[in-house]
């Protein structure tokens, strides 16, 4: 408990419940960090301990747990709340993995495209180098084209969320120095099986527009104080089809409940939606409106589902419905030919669109500076060195072998291990016998008749 006074350790102490064993509690919190986290530290933890008091003022008290490992020699794991469940953060090395493991996935089902070739193709007239992060310890490939993609790829669509939950993040602490309100909306509309998903996409994307830039838009907006929202389309699909919906953080001037802003934003989106061709959304489900602790939460878990355990896959299969990435690791592991095409449909209605989108004006008053999403995927750490320099024929080798995540691994474990590793990568690929998958474009294999 005296660690928990000190002020030096308050950030942690804010999302460190008081149900905390003991154990953790005995040593300084950051070193349990250092130890799970190593692992979960990418997006996750790493953040959280950056956290500045005002957001981790916001957050729910009870978010992260730290259990000791059983004979781990003081090592703790982290867990975090997910509804009812308590679900263990991944280790880095997990994460990466899955992310390359479900990006095969895409690979194989969008033969050709961007994000087939993103992590895998050589930016021409360069070669891929394994390089090593002096400032975080972390591997990554340089050389490699990216895709950018927040919708379909596995590898660049965390990094990404990644920058923008920081944005996020930092633009709820400067609302509350500035004494703004924030709060969390989220829009829907009835939707049944058999709709047509890039139909429905379209007319709720110009609904929300509506909201704002027709007259009854404007005088809600004004009424409820409003100074800027930012939008964030998702979709989930469960038993009654595609669900997709906004959450829309909205900064206010502040004096308002929830309640309040909620009965005079609804129904300007019920009326947009409605001439919009789409059914009227209900008072009770429509519109959804909730205060700071809730918006606060929504940010701190923005795109983070691929760091949970397998746990988190079932319960987004439940109630609220599967996420994309769900099915996605769904096809991966069983190849459910289900999920492979609604997955594919996701993509190709989503492909293109925005994800998030900040009011005109608020990124100014909220002192956040803007970034595209390509600019994120491509961004490299200045501090690095060059472990390795790869041959045409040893990144192919890594591709056969499918060791693009452990060649990284043993890169921030054991550097030295590299060339021996790529050895073993070599012959492992010479054992495999296997055609080099596309480094050059494949021809497609003419069909055999029956
Ligand atoms: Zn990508």
């Amino acid at each position: 408990m005296r660690i928990l006074a000190r002020p030096s350790a308050a950030t942690h102490a804010q999302i460190t419940p008081k149900s905390t064993p003991q154990k953790p509690l005995s040593r300084p919190p950051a070193a349990g960090a250092r130890t799970a986290g190593r692992g979960a530290s990418e997006g996750s933890l790493g953040t959280y301990a950056k956290t500045s008091a005002a957001f981790a003022d916001l957050l729910p008290k009870n978010n992260i747990k730290w259990v000791p490992v059983e004979g781990g020699d003081g090592e703790v794991k982290a867990f975090e709340v997910r509804g009812t469940q308590w679900l263990e953060r991944k280790t880095l090395a997990q994460i990466r993995c899955d992310r390359y493991r479900l990006k095969s996935a895409v690979n194989r089902l969008l033969i050709g495209s961007r994000t087939s070739k993103c992590c895998r193709w050589k930016v021409p007239t360069q070669s891929v180098q394994v390089m090593h992060s002096t400032e975080h310890g972390k591997a990554f490939y340089a050389g490699l084209q990216v895709c950018a993609s927040v919708w379909l790829c596995p590898v660049c669509a965390p990094k990404i969320s990644e920058r923008r939950r920081v944005e996020l993040r930092g633009a709820m602490d400067e609302a509350q120095r500035q004494g703004l309100d924030v709060m969390l909306m989220t829009l829907t509309v009835p939707h049944g099986l058999g709709d047509d998903l890039d139909g429905m996409l379209d007319r709720m994307m110009k609904a929300y527009a509506d909201t704002s830039s027709n007259r009854a838009g404007k005088n809600a907006r004004k009424a409820v104080g409003l100074r800027g929202t930012v939008r964030v389309l998702e979709v989930t699909h469960g038993r009654n089809g595609w669900h997709p919906h906004f959450h829309v953080l909205l900064f206010l001037d502040g004096g308002m409940s929830p309640h309040q802003v909620k009965s005079i934003l609804a129904p300007t989106w019920q009326d947009a939606c409605e001439k919009r061709g789409l059914p009227r959304p209900s008072d009770e489900h429509g519109v959804d409106v909730r205060g700071g602790q809730d918006a606060a939460a929504y940010v701190s878990k923005w795109g983070l589902e691929h760091e949970m355990t397998k746990g988190h896959l079932k319960a987004s299969r439940s109630a609220k419905g599967a996420t994309p990435w769900a099915l996605l690791a769904e096809y991966q592991e069983t190849r459910c030919k289900r999920s492979a095409a609604l997955w594919m449909a996701y993509a190709a209605a989503f492909k293109g669109r925005r994800q998030l989108c900040w009011s005109k004006g608020l990124r100014d008053l909220l002192a956040v500076v803007e970034m595209d999403d390509a600019e994120i995927a491509a961004q490299e750490d200045s501090a690095a060195v060059i472990l390795a320099e790869l041959t045409d024929d040893q990144w192919r080798d890594v591709l056969t072998t499918r060791s693009e995540a452990s060649l990284l691994q043993v890169a921030e474990e054991n550097p030295g291990e590299v060339q021996p590793f790529l050895q073993g990568v070599a012959a492992m690929a010479k054992a495999m016998a296997i055609p080099p998958p596309v480094t050059e474009k494949a021809k497609p294999r003419a069909r055999r008749k029956a």
